[in-house]
């Protein structure tokens, strides 16, 4: 007798364990500040770890609102706050939308790609010494920051395989 295999569960589970080991972690981290992660922070920082990219702040209300119909505009609005407050999630400026921090709590935060297409986002690592460079030109520019978060606009490796012509004519051999 044939049983389906188990290896579509296993992968399933594994990214479930994934995001449940970041929301302990958040939650380990919030605890420590003397915070507290509600039910509807957590919630809105499963959603988005669950997307994997950025978000706009109506499909998280909209996502919530099918789990918890009461759910208003403030309330995530506020969940967002915090969460941005407490460096777990960034904005991303140049589409609007919200996405998690690559290192939830480890607070060193890195330079944003963003796909303006899609809204994936890379977080790459910053080299600490090309933030001191940056930041002491600012600061001789007489700017005082309203964020640290430096923004790349780009377009992902999916969605430039997408626009890729010459993959569209090996899908579609017609004439
Ligand atoms: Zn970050
Ligand atoms: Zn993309």
């Amino acid at each position: 007798m044939n049983t389906p295999t188990n290896d579509a569960h296993s992968h399933a589970h594994s990214s479930a364990d994934a995001l449940q080991a970041a929301v302990t972690m958040a939650d380990d981290y919030c605890r420590e500040r003397g915070q507290k992660l509600t039910p509807i922070r957590r919630t809105v920082l499963e959603l988005l770890l669950a997307s994997g990219r950025a978000t706009k702040a109506y499909t998280l209300l909209d996502e919530m609102r099918a789990m918890h119909p009461n759910a208003s505009p403030p309330t995530v609005y506020r969940a967002l706050d915090f969460l941005l407050s407490a460096g777990l999630i960034h904005r991303i400026e140049s589409i609007n939308a919200f996405t998690v921090c690559h290192d939830l709590t480890h607070c060193q935060h890195g330079v944003l790609i963003v796909c303006q297409q899609c809204g994936r986002v890379t977080e790459l690592q910053q080299q600490q010494q090309l933030r001191q460079t940056l930041m002491s030109q600012v600061e001789a520019s007489g700017y005082r920051l309203a964020g640290d978060d430096i923004e790349l606009k780009g377009i992902c490796p999916a969605c430039q395989a997408a626009e890729d012509p010459s993959a569209h004519q090996h899908d579609h051999a017609s004439h």
